[in-house]
């Protein structure tokens, strides 16, 4: 059964606009290939991954502070604009989270027959949690391939993956530098927020609104607007994909912001006019069209910097 909503977290938008489960859902290779983008997508057919991926994309030569800067000009200049925002790894880090859920790991029952494996986890620090446990695993030098290293492996990603998508996890995410502060500037300035999250409903809802609302995020606006998975089963990208093109209902599109370079094609290739900015923290190894025209940066703290200065 869903649980209630508090009041308070409610925007009306939440209550009246129908559920993402009674859309259809496009397909995945649309959006992993660019095909069917048309002219001036600004992507091309060849797939990289990560460093490789980013290396090879032709971002604007903008400094972040630039970036952010025209992101709010184009809102201010805008009618009825909207910029989209991914959550994790773009406004929230996550390494807390899980570097919360490997301690409870270490402290728990079914880690007690992985020695070795307990001894490496016990020197974990946040710096070595990567986007996956698989990541994490190897930067503390654990074989994830074979013998016991592939073993408790696997313990620790059930234990993770039962854990890591829960409200009572949320509470170690911790906001980026700046982020709230620049997510208020652009409300002030006009802009309708779309926080758009791979989280689900029934999981993780309440966590992440408690979270927006901890952090100082705007929240409670009929302007502001959470969307999630309606299930955990349905894919980030095809969720995605259809809350973007229910954008189109509610205005503009200025920019987006993302970490997840598949998710930046699909979004720059449905709407190629808008600004899309690559948040370039963590991100998974699923080989992506390489784009051009892309923005980047890495936080949002010049925004802290320029208002110290004034
Ligand atoms: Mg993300």
């Amino acid at each position: 059964m869903k649980k209630p909503i508090p009041p308070e977290m409610l925007t009306t938008e939440v209550l009246m606009e129908p559920p993402f489960d009674q859309l259809e859902m496009p397909g995945i290779s649309d959006l992993t290939t660019g095909a069917g983008s048309g002219a001036g997508s600004g992507t091309e057919t060849r797939l990289l991954a990560r460093g490789e991926w980013s290396a090879a994309c032709e971002f604007h030569p903008l400094n972040p502070l630039e970036v952010l800067n025209q992101v709010r000009s184009r809102v201010v200049l805008a009618g009825k604009p909207v910029v989209l925002l991914d959550l994790d790894s773009t406004l929230y880090q996550v390494e807390p989270r899980s570097h919360q859920i490997l301690k409870e790991w270490l402290d728990s029952t079914v880690s007690q027959r992985f020695v070795e494996e307990r001894e490496r986890l016990s020197h974990l620090d946040e710096s070595h949690v990567g986007y996956s446990v698989r990541d994490t695993w190897i930067s503390l030098g654990l074989d994830p391939t074979v013998g016991s290293g592939a073993q408790a492996l696997d313990s620790v990603k059930k234990f993770w993956s039962d854990r890591f998508f829960r409200n009572e996890w949320l509470r170690w995410d911790r906001p980026y530098l700046g982020a709230a502060e620049y997510v208020r500037g652009l409300h002030q300035d006009g802009a309708q927020i779309v926080y758009l999250t791979g989280r689900d409903e029934d999981g993780m809802r309440l966590g992440t609104e408690a979270n927006l609302v901890r952090d100082g995020f705007p929240s409670g606006h009929s302007s502001i607007r959470l969307w999630m998975k309606p299930s955990k089963n349905v894919s980030d990208l095809v969720f995605k994909k259809t809350a973007a093109e229910r954008l189109r209902r509610l205005g503009v599109l200025v920019a987006s912001f993302e970490n997840e370079p598949h998710n930046l094609a699909g979004l720059q290739a449905l709407y190629p006019e808008a600004m899309h900015v690559f948040m370039d923290t963590l991100c998974s190894d699923r080989p992506t069209s390489v784009c051009r025209g892309l923005y980047r940066i890495r936080s949002f703290e010049p925004v802290l910097q320029k208002t110290r200065k004034l």
